[in-house]
């Protein structure tokens, strides 16, 4: 049986998403210790052209289901494609995205297939004898789970922004082999897909963002996220949130930064009015740069800054808007471009 490792990708608008990357090079880890390779399934219509940038990032080879019936996500298309193609390829591991689709898309393949599912983990490891232990937060992000799971094949959603992607190599090429749609597998129709009304309008999203600008209790109410939002969008940026404005239901736990929110890896992460505990850092240490933005000196979050401002985020932030105006005004691009 081969020790594959089979990267379901994950593509929005022509573009594949970062947790795709990141699953291929872990899945290039996996694979490297089972004696296999990793491999790609991609899933949509007119998405062949991506097949090269999978390969660039380590898919040995692309199983490729273009059909205009698959344009939409759709969970009982995507899944009778998917649960047929484990079948034929008989991979030793599935990694999908903890994402949306993933998260809907894994269960019912799973299901379908009769195996184990280890969802939103973090971590691999390889046992002696070729099985998988994976790591995953549980009861909240309270305690950590090590799953080892008895079905073949091994089945997990990935956590974005937490795994390390491969330098990718536009030298590399990869087979593409076509997979076979059948109309009859779709029984509901996506007519429309409308974005999320209110916030964020325009804005990139949390995982993918590269310029993150988030808030925490020292925003004092709902309201005063405007502010934030203001910011973002001069700078092209996505809007967080620390759990204590989540729970008081200020924003949406969409846009929870954390261990029990979203792991996020952006160029530039603005904290405003947020201490800096654990919880949070968990999700966003990772930042390339990171600013804070806290009227106490002493608060943790100093300790992973690299630049902070001691101050009222009431007065900085309106400061810091006017600025970033003029500069980016002067540099004559509207939003600000970061590099990695
Ligand atoms: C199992 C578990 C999981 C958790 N998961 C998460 C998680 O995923 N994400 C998360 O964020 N938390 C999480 N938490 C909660 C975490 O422990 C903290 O309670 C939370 O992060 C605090 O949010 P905060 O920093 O916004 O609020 P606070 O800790 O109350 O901090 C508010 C800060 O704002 C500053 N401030 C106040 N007014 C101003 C002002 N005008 N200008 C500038 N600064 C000001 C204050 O000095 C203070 O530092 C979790 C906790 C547990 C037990």
């Amino acid at each position: 049986m081969p020790d594959n490792v089979l990267v379901v990708a994950e593509h929005r608008d022509g573009t594949l998403k970062k947790v795709t990357f990141e699953m291929l090079g872990e899945g290039t880890r996996i694979a490297a210790r089972l004696g296999g390779v990793v491999e790609a399934a991609l899933l949509g219509s007119g998405v062949g052209g991506l097949a090269d940038v999978l390969a660039h990032y380590g898919a040995a080879r692309v199983y490729l289901a273009d059909d205009p019936s698959l344009e939409a996500y759709s969970s009982e298309g995507y899944t009778a494609v998917l649960a047929r193609l484990i079948q034929k390829a008989e991979p030793a591991v599935v990694l999908l995205g903890a994402t949306t689709q993933g998260k809907d898309l894994a269960p019912r393949v799973a299901a379908r297939l009769g195996l184990g599912l280890a969802s939103d983990c973090t971590a691999f490891e390889v046992t002696a004898e070729g099985r998988l232990m994976i790591t995953r937060p549980v009861y909240a992000g309270r305690a950590i789970a090590t799953v080892v799971e008895k079905t073949t094949p091994q089945m997990a959603t990935v956590r974005p922004n937490v795994l390390v992607p491969l330098e990718p190599d536009t030298s590399r090429a990869a087979p593409v082999e076509k997979l076979a749609v059948e109309s009859g597998d779709i029984r509901a129709r996506v007519i429309d897909l409308i974005q999320e009304s209110g916030r964020q309008q325009g804005l990139p999203s949390l995982a993918e963002a590269e310029i993150i600008v988030s808030g925490g209790r020292g925003l004092k109410g709902p309201e005063n996220f405007r502010l934030l939002e203001e910011l973002a969008d001069v700078l092209g940026a996505a809007v967080g949130a620390s759990r204590a404005a989540v729970d008081a239901g200020w924003i949406d736990h969409s846009h929870q930064v954390g261990q029990t929110g979203k792991t996020v890896t952006p160029s530039l992460y603005i904290a405003c009015g947020i201490s800096g505990a654990v919880q949070h850092l968990a999700g966003m240490k990772t930042a390339r740069y990171i600013v804070a933005i806290n009227k106490d000196p002493d608060a943790p979050i100093f300790s992973v800054a690299d630049y902070g401002i001691v101050g009222d985020l009431f007065e900085v932030v309106p400061v810091l808007i006017e600025e970033f105006k003029k500069v980016l005004r002067g540099k004559g691009a509207s939003k600000c471009q970061t590099s990695r």
